[in-house]
């Protein structure tokens, strides 16, 4: 196999450009370091490659799914099926992997609720005896996060003294948009069930923020934003790295492994140039890894030399153990009493501005489960979709379809009178669910693949009920009835399938302890000094809030940590 050697030897070679690798080009470039990025999709090109503004009728397809599964008009080159990419599941088990194919990766069309995790989230093991504490713990990440919150923008509220949630940490919020009728009306109904309702805290800027302009309300933030309010790697970490000139950026490179010398040390990376096939190799002084998760446990695995038979910084074999994703469960309900609403001013951003963060307490409150979860609220009258309403046929209030004037008038009457809640939960890392590497598939580049072992326990099902519980009382507290069958036991009440949450964590986890982790708690490989993860990795467990605020907090102090040491690992 010809390979070609780049003969420049960058400061960092980092994988990935998303949440991860997007904080580690702009810490590492505005502390002096040369980096050179390596991202296997194409260039995102918001400008051009975005719908924001499009029309559902400006798609021959009505903008419904293609190979995107959130729709044609989704910034998302990705989905839990890559074409020549495949991943396995061993017998019995079911987990997606969902994987985006572009600059900036999953950050260009993802939810954008960025929830501050709190002082319990990092030491759960000491609270309950389930898991592992993590070898830091919340006063070490904290100025990350509020870093985080005043470069990047976050809305939001301080509202841990008012609710009385002490792991809901207050942050450096901009203002949040006002709630919207159906959303002043669930949290009626969620006040009288004594269930804490708040202010979302979402990265979307309603104030102007480093030249990006406040959210102008289009509510189409899942398609990538042209006006950068909203938090996308590519306008907001990968312009002021490129400003240092020190970025260089390859595109179309998919990362093989990582290569190391006999002393141990990384050197570089091999990848494939997806566009000519061809094998090349780029050096780099020191490498982190942001490709995300289950993919930079893969380059680990893979990375099998005589000096390191499992995988490269694998001596205690926890690469690819512990993995897990959030828990989810949903159900929506039909509400009567928000038929034929006068048209009003439904402006907002693409997401939730209420929410719901985890509100009880599982030893006061007796909970048949471990950990929480929290409440995503959706609903409202927003630019219709492809196929929305779809059902109306079966709304208990509608009249059964039809067509012409009638079926229009009856879109109107019963728009927005439906609305939908989410929870997102804690699962507990188990023995029985992680990665290892298909010894028989690989992919079209002749990478091996991974292969995945999931199961639930009884805890994520039991939470799972209780989301189902609480959601059935919110609906009928709103007058309203639950559309469809409240999904029983023997469909795991609604837990969806491992993956399809898209949080999936923990398979390089970080440790004191070199024989029961990967890395120590700078993120940084026990037995490799230069190698480091700066994405969910490192993740010792969940919690009951989404993660890409954390795997930002905590690239960003891993990234501070390899420019202080940046001379003393070069060596
Ligand atoms: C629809 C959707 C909604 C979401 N909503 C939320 C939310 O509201 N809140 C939240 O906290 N999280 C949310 N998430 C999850 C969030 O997007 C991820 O947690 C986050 O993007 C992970 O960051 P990352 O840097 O680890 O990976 P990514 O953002 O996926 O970036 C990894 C990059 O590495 C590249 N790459 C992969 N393998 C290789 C390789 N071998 N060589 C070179 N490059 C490689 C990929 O192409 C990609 O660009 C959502 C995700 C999706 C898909």
């Amino acid at each position: 196999m010809q390979v070609i050697r780049s003969p420049k030897v960058y400061d960092v070679v980092v994988v990935g450009s998303g949440a991860g690798g997007g904080i580690a080009a702009k810490v590492l470039t505005e502390a002096g370091a040369e980096v050179c990025m390596l991202e296997a999709g194409p260039v995102w090109d918001q400008a051009r490659d975005g719908k924001m503004l499009g029309w559902p009728y400006e798609s021959p397809r009505r903008g419904a799914a293609t190979e995107r599964p959130f729709g044609e008009f989704d910034a998302a080159w990705g989905g839990w099926e890559l074409a020549g990419e495949p991943y396995t599941s061993a017998p019995g088990s079911q987990f997606d992997w969902f994987r985006a194919r572009m600059l900036g990766g999953r950050t260009n069309h993802w939810g954008r609720i960025s929830l501050r995790w709190g002082p319990d989230d990092f030491r759960r093991a000491s609270l309950d005896g389930l898991g592992d504490d993590w070898p830091i713990t919340y006063d070490d990440i904290k100025p990350y996060y509020d870093k985080l919150d005043e470069f990047v923008g976050i809305f939001g509220t301080n509202h841990a003294a008012q609710t009385g949630l002490h792991n809901e940490p207050d942050g450096k919020f901009q203002p949040p948009p006002l709630p919207r009728a159906y959303e002043l009306y669930f949290k009626q109904a969620a006040d009288r069930l004594k269930i804490a309702c708040v202010p979302s805290r979402l990265s979307i800027l309603t104030r102007p923020l480093n030249g990006r302009a406040a959210c102008h309300y289009c509510a189409q933030c899942g398609r990538g934003c042209t006006t950068h309010s909203n938090f996308q790697s590519p306008t907001v970490l990968l312009p002021p790295a490129m400003k240092t000139g020190k970025l260089t950026i390859v595109t179309d490179a998919m990362a093989r492994e990582v290569l190391s010398n006999a002393e141990g040390r990384a050197t570089g990376i091999s990848y494939v140039d997806t566009r000519s096939g061809e094998e090349r190799t780029v050096q780099g002084r020191i490498v982190v890894l942001a490709a995300s998760a289950c993919e930079s446990a893969r380059l680990l695995l893979n990375s099998k030399s005589a000096r390191f038979p499992n995988g490269l910084a694998n001596g205690s074999g926890v690469v690819g153990k512990y993995l897990t994703d959030s828990t989810g469960a949903s159900l929506s309900g039909f509400i009567p009493k928000m038929v034929g609403m006068p048209n009003h001013n439904e402006d907002g951003t693409g997401g939730m501005h209420l929410y719901m963060p985890w509100w009880l307490n599982n030893v006061k409150d007796k909970l048949p489960f471990p950990r929480g979860y929290h409440i995503e609220p959706g609903g409202g009258r927003r630019m219709p979709g492809f196929g929305f309403m779809g059902g109306i046929d079966r709304h208990p209030g509608g009249s059964g379809g039809g067509y012409g004037k009638g079926l229009k008038d009856e879109y109107r009457r019963l728009w927005g009178a439906t609305i939908g809640f989410a929870g997102r939960g804690e699962m507990v890392a188990n023995k029985d669910t992680y990665m290892d590497i298909d010894p028989n598939v690989v992919d079209k580049w002749g990478i091996p693949v991974p292969r995945f072992h999931w199961k639930f326990g009884d805890a994520e099902r039991l939470q799972a009920k209780h989301m189902m519980e609480t959601f059935t009382a919110l609906i009928e507290e709103m007058g309203g009835t639950v559309l469809g069958r409240i999904p029983g036991p023997e469909q795991d009440y609604g837990l969806a399938a491992g993956g399809r949450i898209i949080h999936e964590a923990g398979v390089v986890r970080m440790g004191n302890d070199p024989n029961t982790s990967a890395l120590n708690k700078y993120c940084q490989a026990h037995e490799v000094k230069n190698l480091f993860v700066a994405d969910a990795g490192p993740f010792v467990s969940q919690a009951d809030k989404n993660l890409t605020w954390t795997i930002m907090a905590l690239a960003w102090r891993t990234c501070e940590y390899v420019a202080e040491q940046r001379n003393a690992l070069a060596i």
